[in-house]
């Protein structure tokens, strides 16, 4: 769940900012029992790409639209956990770096969408099927 509260900035400013409690879903946003159970797992994390990234994942939370950047968002399409990773950043309110290769700006449009009744399956393309196979 997403909360305001109010943040200093480096110059001195401050302005609000979202804070969540880590690893609770995103009120609102809804998903089949299936998939949420899939989500509260954190294994799939093991097979993914930038698991084995040599520059330790530094490269998905380069600034957007930088070198660094794009390269992990192409890494991330030939990833076998693209979507249950686009899924989970979904879900959770993943609010920095690339997940599923999908930057925040994309990641606020499809929250949006969400928010407005769209289920997490239709959005990220999930069937029960998918998600069966994926698990296995
Ligand atoms: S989709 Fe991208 S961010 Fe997600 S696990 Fe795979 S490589 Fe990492």
């Amino acid at each position: 769940m997403k909360r305001l509260r109010s943040a200093q900035v480096g110059n001195g400013t401050s302005r609000d900012v979202r804070q969540r409690v880590y690893g609770t879903p995103v009120c609102g946003v809804t998903a089949s029992p299936s998939l949420a159970s899939r989500l509260d797992a954190w294994g799939w994390r093991i097979d993914g790409v930038c698991t084995d990234a040599t520059d330790g994942g530094a490269a998905w939370f380069a600034p957007d639209g930088s070198l660094a950047s794009r390269a992990a968002r192409r890494a991330c399409r030939s990833c076998p956990v693209q979507r249950v990773c686009l899924a989970s950043a979904l879900w959770f309110g993943e609010e920095y770096g690339i997940w599923g290769g999908t930057t925040p700006v994309q990641r606020e449009a499809m929250t949006a969408r969400l928010l407005r009744g769209e289920s997490l399956d239709g959005l990220v393309g999930w069937s029960d099927d998918e998600v069966r196979d994926d698990t296995a």
